[in-house]
């Protein structure tokens, strides 16, 4: 668990004005965010995203490699935005840097990177400071720029949830990777006790992805998806649920079923390609309507190349995907009602099916007279929002910084 100082969040983020920057870091794509706060509670007067995917290579590369792309990709953005002119005011531009991997925090701008999670494998970034290394490739990039905050992905969702509205005591994220985050009173916070800090609300960062139990049963494919994978033994309950792994379950359920029978035809060596069916071929495949599944002929054809797909082999890959992500949502949701204390908001995750097995799952563990009262609502974009809130928040020409 980390704690993360949001305590002066709505206070502050109310009275701030003015341009600020995020990025958004942490899955299969990187986000660069410019918003412009208008003084007032919800005043959020515009926003611009550009979003990026990562390229394959940067994930196991160097981290100068990769802050060197990163401070490039944000200095042709800066460009962009401000077309040429001068910066409104002469301070330099502020960033929220949203780092959404397993950090130790140090500071409300700084912190070290614990492990890597979601595929990335960058050796000597482990145990590095994360902000020092985003500003050395800023200054060799030339751009004028400072992070005023770094903070996980689930802590920059809730930021913005708990702005639109201050009921919202918690983030889910079930994206390439899952976490949560809730507000707790800091004198309740052991981790807390004998430090300063004892009044006012925290968020903290559980890290659920790392969530183990030998309760939890996991079939020969999660045996040997997490064997495989660059981190094993860790991540546990994520490798179950995120949307990196789902698609390569699936993909392990099938070359099983058509090495040890013909109801595939031969087996195609495309089966055999890791993360080869990735989340949105899985959601496209589970959410075909059509009545021959054309979706699903399409995605078994082209991408994992399987000749014989009849409608009785079609109707069969639509089973697989719907017991793999009824699966993940039932465990997720299960994270959710064990947490549970008030309402919990604020998740993301485009996927229908996913979410009715969520909320499926939610009026089975609490039954539907306290599952009414948890009320889900998707957030778009909240972490890279919630970033830029935070640094607004901790702005250096603001009121007074959090520490
Ligand atoms: C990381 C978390 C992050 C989550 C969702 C996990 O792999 O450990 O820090 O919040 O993915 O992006
Ligand atoms: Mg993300």
């Amino acid at each position: 668990m980390d704690i993360h100082l949001i305590s002066h969040l709505v206070v502050f983020v109310m009275s701030e004005i003015g341009t600020y920057y995020a990025l958004d870091f942490g899955g299969t794509n990187f986000r660069v965010l410019r918003v412009q706060l208008g003084g007032r509670r919800s005043s959020i007067l515009s926003q611009d995203v550009e979003q990026r995917p990562i390229p394959q290579h940067l994930m196991t590369s160097t981290s100068e490699d990769l802050f060197d792309f990163i401070a490039s990709t944000l200095k042709q953005f800066v460009e962009k935005e401000e077309n040429g002119s001068e910066p409104s005011s002469v301070r330099t531009r502020e960033l929220g840097l949203t780092f959404s991997f397993p950090v130790r925090q140090l500071s409300i701008h700084s912190g070290i990177l614990i492990k890597w999670t979601k595929g990335f494998a960058i050796e000597d970034m482990v145990g590095k400071e994360v902000v020092g290394l985003l500003e050395a490739a800023l200054v060799r990039s030339g751009l004028d720029m400072r992070a005023a905050v770094l903070v996980n992905d689930a802590v920059g969702t809730l930021a913005l949830g708990h702005y639109d509205d201050a009921d919202t005591v918690a983030a889910v994220i079930i994206g390439t990777g899952t976490n949560a985050c809730y507000l707790e009173r800091a004198d309740a916070i052991i981790k807390c006790q004998g430090h300063l800090i004892t009044s006012g609300c925290m968020a903290v960062n559980m890290e659920w992805g790392n969530f183990w139990s030998s309760h939890l049963p996991r079939t020969s494919y999660d045996i040997d998806l997490d064997l495989e994978s660059p981190n094993p033994n860790d991540q546990g309950f994520e490798k179950m649920i995120s949307g990196i792994y789902l698609g390569d379950i699936v993909r392990r359920v099938i070359l099983r079923m058509s090495q040890e029978s013909d109801i595939f035809g031969p087996v195609s060596s495309r089966l055999s390609v890791p993360f080869i069916l990735q989340a949105p071929l899985l959601a496209a495949m589970h959410e075909d309507d059509s009545p021959e599944l054309k979706e699903v002929d399409k995605i078994l054809k082209e991408t994992l190349e399987i000749s014989e797909v009849s409608l009785k082999v079609r109707k069969l890959v639509v089973r697989i995907c719907d017991v793999v992500t009824r699966r993940a949502a039932r465990l997720a949701a299960a994270g959710i009602a064990g947490n549970l204390e008030e309402d919990w908001t604020g998740w993301k995750w485009r996927y229908m099916m996913f979410r009715e097995y969520l909320h499926e799952a939610l009026n089975e563990i609490l039954g539907e007279d306290v599952a009414q009262h948890v009320i889900l609502k998707v957030t778009e974009d909240g972490s890279g929002i919630g970033g830029a809130l935070l640094a607004a928040a901790n702005s250096s020409s603001g009121v007074d910084n959090v520490q």
